[in-house]
């Protein structure tokens, strides 16, 4: 039940709903949801007869927006004292990246550098990632980076649950606004947090799982794989092998071509 409640309050969904998610597959009454919404809409908005032109200037305004938005959430990180560690940042990091990302990498929180300058994954955890992001032929400023907490914890310690449940809203709202198509959760606290499961990364990592991410919304693929300071604490050829493969089921799953050379 503790599970159960935990769901409600972090997902904002009615207890009724979430004990009935026990018996029915809520991810698949939300896809047939979707599916019948663009039926009797007939997917007027996507399929109207905008020129190309006009379709660029659609997609450019709902970026300028969807950059507003995630600002107006990047203030209020920046302010939010709902937990303790309000008051131990220098910085809160709330994530950068492409509002129209098509990836989203999430991790745990911010170590000492980035709550130094304000900005994720800048550390040495962070330079990995970015050679990850590099090896699969794509740019840091093509995604979008964030955390499931928005400040760091003491000594790095793992974040606890009364953070998680402040601050997980926060990162909620981002994936709602940039819609990625896949969410790489990088490491167990996020994709534990992510997928509301107590199970190990190792189990995890290396298949698409859903993120649910709402009611009326299609469900979000998310691929879990180790953290970079996992990684670069047990460098060996295998863990980042596995690293490599988790990403190729990502390029793959986005239609994008798999760099012969990335094998970090
Ligand atoms: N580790 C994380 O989980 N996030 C960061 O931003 C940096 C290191």
């Amino acid at each position: 039940m503790a599970s159960v409640l935990f769901y409600c309050l972090t997902f904002k969904m009615p207890l009724q709903f979430a004990v009935m998610e026990k018996d029915v597959d809520v991810n698949k009454v939300v896809r047939q949801h979707v599916k019948m919404d663009e039926f009797f809409t007939g997917g007027f908005a996507a399929r109207g007869k905008a020129t190309p032109a006009a379709r660029q200037q659609q997609d450019n305004s709902a970026a300028v927006d969807a950059a507003r938005e995630l600002e107006k959430i990047a203030d209020e990180v920046r302010q939010c004292r709902k937990c303790d560690l309000g008051s131990l940042r220098t910085n809160a990091v709330p994530g950068e990246g492409n509002p129209n990302a098509r990836i989203f990498f999430i991790g745990e929180g911010p170590g000492a550098d980035e709550d130094a300058q304000g900005r994720p994954f800048v550390g040495r955890a962070g330079k990995l990632l970015d050679k990850v992001i590099a090896a699969m032929g794509i740019k840091r400023s093509d995604v979008f980076i964030g955390n499931i907490l928005k400040c760091r914890p003491p000594e790095n310690r793992d974040p606890r649950a009364d953070e998680i449940i402040n601050c997980f809203p926060y990162l909620q709202r981002q994936i709602e606004i940039i819609n990625p198509e896949v969410i790489v959760a990088l490491g167990a606290p996020a994709a534990r947090t992510l997928l509301n499961t107590n199970k190990p990364i190792g189990q995890l990592r290396g298949q698409f799982h859903e993120y649910y991410a709402g009611l009326g919304r299609a469900p979000i693929k998310l691929m879990a794989t180790y953290h970079t300071a996992y990684l670069l604490r047990n460098y060996s050829q295998e863990n980042r092998r596995r690293v490599w493969e988790d990403m190729k089921k990502v390029l793959d799953e986005l239609g994008l071509p798999i760099p012969e050379h990335g094998k970090k």
